[in-house]
């Protein structure tokens, strides 16, 4: 099919929800993907931060057609040995206690999001039910994450929102204990605000904060969704700030690109959630299990994520010397690059033009390159990107 036409049922079909860029994916390998015609792409994208392994990654790929293959999906009703195994590495990996699965990273906060409420519902009765989160953050597209992403443009059309949540500036303690009052349960960050363009928080401001939650028995919730599974050169971000959350909420790079979300909290919330309290048809799928083992198996170690820190400094330097290029922020591969011109959106869509694929976030470039991508891909993605700007 040539991409007209793709284009032209897709805008028949499919609901009017995607700015997209103008090509069709159909095939990849690696850091590398082609469209319909043939044309090659280097990725600088992985999804939005899920093929952590690149596209198509030969282990991944046989770890996921022999579970397709042996069993696809049971009920959360039975016991589920990959699920088991899944869950069980996650928390020796982190120290976590225990696990909930569920499919993307909306569901993943819903369930930190509840388990935060149970919790608080069961210690001090039924009116501690308050969130803070922070200006300018995103936690998802459901009715309650929508009504925990702290940017207005959110807040609108789908009334009425889920109560309960408020925001505070991020790295300004005062103004989080200014939201915070006698029935605020938790509070929830992300660690680096992805969708609101790249904003890695201060050190001192997130220890300070997990301090103050701590002492007034105040959850922390840390959405991971973006920052988790190696990308900031890590296996979760938070290590590198060290805090020990509550709560955890991983989805995006944990499947390796099939939906999986997860939820992991600490001791003293391992017996918060009882059988009928929450649940879901598809979580910790076996075929999305099989995927995130191999991606755990790959991305815990050590060398591995070291590697991750050290191509993201290499990217960094060397985007620093590009002319054009104003600022470069983030951590490992999360990076946020912001033009001079501002006009992100123009060369986004200009890279992709030139066989560079790329994402924006509010007003700057953003790049989420598969893990695994390697320094001659990074250097050819890079000359294109210099091209553009
Ligand atoms: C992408 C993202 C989400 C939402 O994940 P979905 O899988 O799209 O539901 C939530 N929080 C953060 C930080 C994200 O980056």
């Amino acid at each position: 099919m040539i991409l007209q036409q793709i284009k032209d049922d897709d805008h028949k079909y499919i609901m009017n929800t995607y700015g997209r860029f103008n090509a069709a994916l159909v095939k990849g390998k690696g850091a590398k993907a082609w469209d319909e015609s043939g044309k090659e792409y280097i990725d600088f994208t992985s999804g939005i931060g899920v093929n952590c392994l690149g596209y198509s990654d030969d282990g991944w790929v046989k770890a996921v057609t022999e579970q397709a293959a042996r069993l696809q999906h049971i009920s959360n009703l039975y016991y589920s040995p990959l699920q088991t195994e899944l869950a069980k590495k996650l928390c020796e990996i982190t120290g976590f206690s225990k696990v909930f699965f569920a499919n993307s990273g909306a569901e993943a906060n819903e369930c930190a999001i509840k388990l935060a409420r149970k919790y608080s519902f069961e210690k001090y009765g039924k009116d501690r039910t308050e969130i803070v989160t922070l200006e300018n953050s995103f936690h998802g597209r459901t009715v309650t994450t929508l009504s925990a992403t702290g940017q207005d443009v959110f807040h609108n059309y789908f009334f009425p929102f889920t109560e309960g949540f408020s925001f505070a500036k991020a790295n300004d303690m005062e103004s989080v204990k200014a939201k915070v009052n006698n029935n605020t349960c938790a509070v929830m960050i992300e660690l680096i605000q992805g969708e609101g363009g790249v904003n890695p928080l201060e050190k001192g401001f997130v220890n300070e904060l997990a301090d103050y939650c701590s002492e007034n028995d105040i959850l922390l919730i840390i959405d991971e969704v973006q920052t988790g599974v190696g990308r900031t050169g890590s296996f979760y971000c938070y290590e590198q700030f060290g805090i020990k959350p509550d709560i955890i909420s991983s989805a995006k790079g944990i499947g390796g690109g099939l939906p999986m979300g997860a939820c992991l909290c600490s001791e003293k919330l391992r017996d918060v959630m009882s059988p009928s309290t929450h649940g879901t048809t598809y979580g910790g799928n076996p075929i999305a299990c099989a995927g995130a083992l191999e991606v755990l198996k790959r991305v815990s170690d050590k060398k591995f994520l070291e590697d991750v820190a050290e191509k993201g400094s290499y990217i960094k330097e060397k985007l620093l010397k590009i002319k054009g290029v104003s600022e470069v922020r983030g951590m490992g591969m999360m990076i946020g690059v912001v033009l001079e011109k501002d006009n992100a959106k123009e060369v986004a869509v200009k890279c992709v033009e030139k066989g560079l694929l790329v994402l924006t976030a509010k007003n700057l470039i953003r790049f989420l390159p598969p893990l695994n991508i390697t320094k001659e891909e990074i250097d050819k993605g890079l000359e294109i990107f210099a091209d553009v700007v």
